[in-house]
């Protein structure tokens, strides 16, 4: 009998509705607080940011919302995407686990951030909006939005983190390509952007400063409104198609995950894979690990406070309650971008402070030679993101190995690195550094976090 490696749905399978794990949570999540209040605050405080659709989305109990046959229709671009049993990496390791990935990196930006970008785009074309403001660390979200936006006929401005402009040409080049225009922030458009850049003329720039600065230009424009690619209620959401395309798989393949696996930045391609095995634990009573990947260099979820903060570096959003590092906290120029963010979505946080799942941390050298085993193995080039959810695959195959369990390993590839391959250089010269946890520029930023009583 041939062993079947590759497991692919019919787009007759694409997923009708997105899942809110919101309803199916034990305990309710403290809600959003206006900064100067620190009252609870109500949707209408979203308004000038989001379009209407989506901030009922971000407050909604409803456990499944149905998805707009126009978002489908281009979602089916490229999903169902396929989800692989990494058979060679098994043979590799020398372990009884069995290893499947789910591969994001299918869409034709190279990750999951679609998933989110074209529903953004839709509701708020629906709304009327014709411009559209974001950061983007890496670019991949920043690709994701421009390929939607090009799509919807909006104008896009992209607020890029700056060490990855300077990173990551191609990704800029490609926001460029689907029309969008992109500058390296801080920038001197906003006042948040003067601002940091008079008292710190060469920052590397952050996800939070970015955010400031696309927030700043939506909120100040009336033809504008603001999209963020991950941490939102509505964006993790989104990608719960993953997920639930990932449960029909696992099905073929007639197997059930032990452990599933993700690496989080703010926490979307984490939820997607996640959330729908999750409702299996919190509602069927399976007994699936999760974990949750992060790097050392920013480890919110892992050393980070669980209190209420910010989402961005000015102050300008509502406060979240989240394990943060400190919104003012600027991380090292790591080369996976998309993971330099200092806080966590919310609703992560939540699951991970009641218990129902667990996290780590990887220095990135470690988790480069995890994407070249995985690449050697495997052929598909990962995003240095995605490779932390590779190094803990491989840790968990390993530990199995040991103990001789024949577990069943479920990771998310949540994107390629075929726009990375200047890391993938730098790794090859010995030249990526590791740093270690920076205690006390945390506990620096820990003190701007406001205190709520
Ligand atoms: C943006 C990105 C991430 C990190 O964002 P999350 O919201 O945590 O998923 C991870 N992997 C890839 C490929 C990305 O583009």
């Amino acid at each position: 009998m041939v062993e079947q490696t590759k497991f692919m749905l019919p787009e007759s399978e694409l997923p009708e509705r997105w899942y809110n794990i919101a309803a199916d949570l034990p305990k309710a999540p403290p809600p959003p607080l206006n900064p100067g209040t620190h009252q609870p605050i109500g949707p209408e405080a979203l308004a000038p940011l989001f379009p209407m659709e989506l901030i009922k989305q971000e407050v909604s109990q409803e456990r499944y919302i149905d998805i707009p046959e126009e978002i489908r229709e281009v979602y089916r671009l490229w999903r169902p995407t396929p989800l692989i049993r990494a058979r060679r990496l098994e043979k590799a390791l020398g372990t009884p686990a069995h290893i499947y990935f789910k591969y994001e990196g299918a869409s034709p930006v190279g990750s999951h951030k679609p998933n989110t970008a074209v529903a953004q785009a839709y509701y708020n074309k629906q709304e009327g909006v014709t411009r559209i403001t974001t950061e983007t660390g890496a670019g991949q979200w920043g690709c994701a939005l421009a390929m939607a936006c090009n799509f919807f006929g909006i104008e896009l401005k992209v607020y890029m983190v700056k060490v990855s402009y300077e990173q990551k040409p191609y990704r800029r080049s490609l926001m460029q390509v689907y029309g969008a225009s992109v500058v390296p922030s801080p920038s001197p458009d906003t006042n948040a952007g003067r601002a940091i850049l008079a008292a710190t003329p060469d920052t590397p720039g952050s996800l939070g400063i970015a955010i400031s600065e696309a927030v700043e230009d939506a909120a100040t424009r009336e033809d504008t409104k603001y999209s963020l690619g991950s941490v939102l209620n509505h964006v993790l959401m989104h990608q719960t198609v993953i997920g639930q395309e990932a449960i029909r798989q696992m099905e073929l393949a007639g197997e059930y995950p032990d452990i599933v696996i993700g690496c989080a930045g703010g926490g979307s391609n984490y939820a997607g894979i996640a959330f729908p095995f999750m409702r299996e634990k919190l509602v069927e009573g399976r007994k699936t690990r999760f974990i949750a990947v992060e790097p050392e260099a920013c480890p919110s979820l892992t050393k980070g406070e669980f209190r209420y903060d910010f989402g961005d570096t000015a102050g300008m959003t509502p406060l979240v309650k989240m394990y943060t590092l400190g919104h003012t906290f600027i991380p090292e120029g790591i080369h996976a971008g998309g993971l330099r963010y200092h806080g966590m979505a919310n609703l992560v946080c939540e699951l991970y402070d009641q218990g129902f799942m667990e996290a780590r941390a990887y220095h990135q050298n470690t988790v480069f030679e995890a994407a070249m085993q995985f690449a050697r193995s495997e052929a598909i080039v990962p995003a240095p993101e995605s490779a932390h959810a590779i190094r803990a695959a491989i840790d968990e195959a390993l530990a199995c190995k040991q103990s001789g369990e024949k577990k069943t390993i479920l990771f998310n590839l949540s994107g390629h690195g075929y726009f990375d391959m200047t890391a993938y250089d730098n790794y090859l010269a010995g030249k990526l550094h590791d740093f270690a946890y920076p205690e006390a520029k945390v506990r620096e930023a820990m003190k701007s976090v406001p205190v709520v009583a």
